[in-house]
């Protein structure tokens, strides 16, 4: 009888445990290296006027390896291979969206989490049907797919997607029909407030939330240039998507600080500090749910890939920073970029000193006495963005790779006198970190994020 108790206690025990609530979160920082992290650190550190770095949400997640992106076809990723690559577990070529050449479509782990009755959330600040966020609810032969890759949004079913709008939303030659109609005649309910999702009677619904305000290329506007009215946080969101599928079968979670990389590619040290606060307040979502479900949660932090190749510390300064001054940067390059555009729109021709006027009332709010150095580098861009010539233009556009060349210099005189560096306006194949809690195995290599998840999922 006594033997038969214990049977029993230990078949209630294993029943119980292997139904346990799982709760996973992934976090994707689009081109997050480590420096971008050290960056945010010491600039926190100058903020409260302390030396050297202040511990982050992020580093607070004990476990941290080093990872390779490296791809099937470039040692220099990009978002698609990678997403794909964390999504699925396996390598493939730049530019695919969990489609491997052959012809293979493997099952991304936000997929195999909603086959074992998890709810799933893909939350970005990118668009939604933008690489990373697609790797893990859609198969395409190339992430230029949009309008496809947004068709296969509500076959995943998923239950919560959040952030960014959607690129080509009525396809290329916007014939077709529009995707968000398709979603809501899918069953999907959408949102502009995060605060209305929080308090729907029933969170059994499908919900799609896409930011208040949007920028052009359908992202949300980055945190340096959002209004906290009517937009929301990435924290917010993830808030939001943490009441809204929250069930007995707990739920899967990707969160992509999509625009980390974006302010990385135009070399805008401010910008990108404030993309990495937002990330990771983010992250703090997460560790205070890890704190009240520790034995059901799993957190894993990395980056698809790092972008911009950045330095703290800079050859022309030698051994002096000054990350705070980056406090000073009032917007985005990109945000005054539109804001020279829109004031010089109808001026026969822009001296010096409007730009220098232009730039201290709406970008950046700094002693504007130039050394010699920052006087020839204003020079130099003074100069291109006044060349006439069709082929020159052409030339100058990819110098400054795309950006208007006043605003691009005066935000090098900002990275400058901050001493941060940029080697680059691409990516890079430099490893990043994987901070991760919930799991003891160090993660080397971007395809065995997969593995952690599902074992943990099947635990
Ligand atoms: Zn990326």
């Amino acid at each position: 009888m006594k033997r038969l108790f214990f049977i029993v206690i230990i078949l209630f025990a294993i029943i119980s445990y292997a139904s346990a609530q799982k709760y996973i979160f992934l976090f994707i920082g689009d081109g997050m290296g480590q420096a971008d992290i050290d960056l945010y650190e010491a600039y926190l550190a100058e903020k409260d006027g302390k030396s050297g770095f202040v511990q982050s949400n992020i580093s607070k997640i004990p476990l941290l390896s080093m990872c390779s992106t490296v791809c099937k076809d470039r040692r220099i990723t990009d978002s698609g291979a990678a997403g794909s690559a964390i999504a699925c577990g396996q390598k493939f070529n730049v530019g695919e969206i969990s489609y491997s050449e052959s012809g293979n479509q493997p099952k991304s782990i936000a997929k195999i989490a909603k086959e074992k009755g998890l709810k799933v959330g893909i939350i970005s600040t990118a668009p939604m049907n933008h690489a990373t966020p697609a790797a893990f609810y859609a198969n395409q032969q190339t992430r230029k797919n949009y309008y496809q890759i947004g068709l296969q949004l509500p076959e995943s079913n998923f239950d919560f997607f959040g952030g960014g709008g959607l690129l080509k939303q009525t396809g290329n030659k916007k014939e077709e029909k529009d995707l968000m109609t398709l979603y809501q005649e899918a069953g999907y309910l959408t949102f502009t407030s995060t605060k209305a999702i929080s308090s729907l009677k029933n969170h059994n619904t499908k919900v799609i939330f896409t930011n208040e305000t949007l920028e052009r290329d359908a992202s949300m506007p980055y945190k340096i240039d959002r209004e906290d009215s009517p937009n929301s946080s990435l924290a917010e969101i993830v808030a939001t998507a943490i009441t809204h599928l929250d069930n007995p079968k707990g739920f899967f979670m990707m969160v992509e600080g999509g625009k980390i990389d974006y302010a990385a590619h135009d070399n805008d040290a401010a910008t990108m500090i404030g993309e990495m606060e937002d990330f990771d307040n983010a992250v703090a979502e997460a560790y205070n749910f890890y704190l009240q479900h520790k034995n059901e949660t799993l957190i894993i932090i990395t980056a698809d890939h790092e972008t911009g190749g950045v330095s703290l510390g800079i050859a022309d300064n030698g051994y002096e920073s000054d990350f705070g001054i980056l406090i000073k940067q009032k917007m985005s390059m990109s945000k005054f970029a539109t804001i020279i555009k829109k004031l010089t729109k109808n001026e026969e021709s822009v001296s010096m000193k409007d730009y220098s006027d232009m730039a201290s009332k709406y970008f950046i709010g700094i002693d504007m006495n130039f050394s010699s150095d920052e006087l020839s580098l204003l020079n130099e861009a003074f100069a291109d963005a006044n060349i006439k010539n069709n082929r020159a233009k052409s030339e100058v556009k990819s110098k400054y790779n795309g950006n208007n060349p006043m605003a691009y210099a005066y935000c090098q005189i900002m990275n400058r006198r901050a001493s941060v560096g940029f080697s680059t306006n691409s990516h890079t194949c430099a490893k990043v970190p994987v901070y991760a809690i919930g799991t003891t195995a160090p993660i080397y290599d971007n395809t065995e994020i997969f593995n952690v998840i599902k074992t943990f999922i099947e635990k």
